[in-house]
């Protein structure tokens, strides 16, 4: 039994240094890509998109997770990977056309402002749902001027951490 204790500094020590296994686990830098347009079963519809850090399945939880941290429902978006500068649409991370259900995720990458990896593509998801989710419910006044305090809740958006 001698080990006993050991084994509990070794958790708090862990837990002090790191907060960090968490992200660390989180964040990848592998990509996927779809080749067909698929709809999951929340009505969520991913177009054929690649350079996604996160996989259509995540892609899916991600929509779930936002759901029950908001207590609210509605059919899932569209979602479509996209070049922004290639479409002339700036240096954001993400857009939400409410009118057309339709999520971009920003496909640019630079090594100042836009330093994608799975993370950020979580955060960036996270927010467009929460978005998405208020309008669908009707809080669309809300949804437009991130006064919902879902938003701090459920989806801030994309935090810089470098
Ligand atoms: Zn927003």
């Amino acid at each position: 039994m001698s080990y006993l204790p050991k084994n509990i500094f070794t958790i708090s020590l862990c837990a002090i240094l790191t907060g960090c296994t968490v992200d660390n686990e989180e964040v990848g830098h592998t990509k996927y890509s779809t080749d067909q347009e698929l709809i999951d079963e929340y009505g969520l519809t991913l177009q054929q998109s690649e350079n996604m850090y996160v996989t259509p399945r995540a892609v899916s939880k991600i929509y779930l997770d936002t759901m029950s941290c908001m207590g609210m429902t509605a059919t899932g978006p569209t979602v479509a990977y996209k070049s922004f500068s290639f479409a002339g649409l700036g240096g954001a991370w993400a857009f939400y056309h409410s009118v057309a259900s339709t999520i971009w995720i920003n496909t640019d990458e630079d090594d100042i402002v836009l330093e994608r990896d799975s993370r950020t593509d979580k955060e960036a998801l996270q927010h467009e749902f929460v978005h998405h989710i208020l309008y669908k419910n009707g809080a669309g006044q809300e949804s437009r001027k991130h006064s919902s305090p879902l938003f701090k809740k459920c989806g801030v958006g994309v935090n810089t951490y470098n």
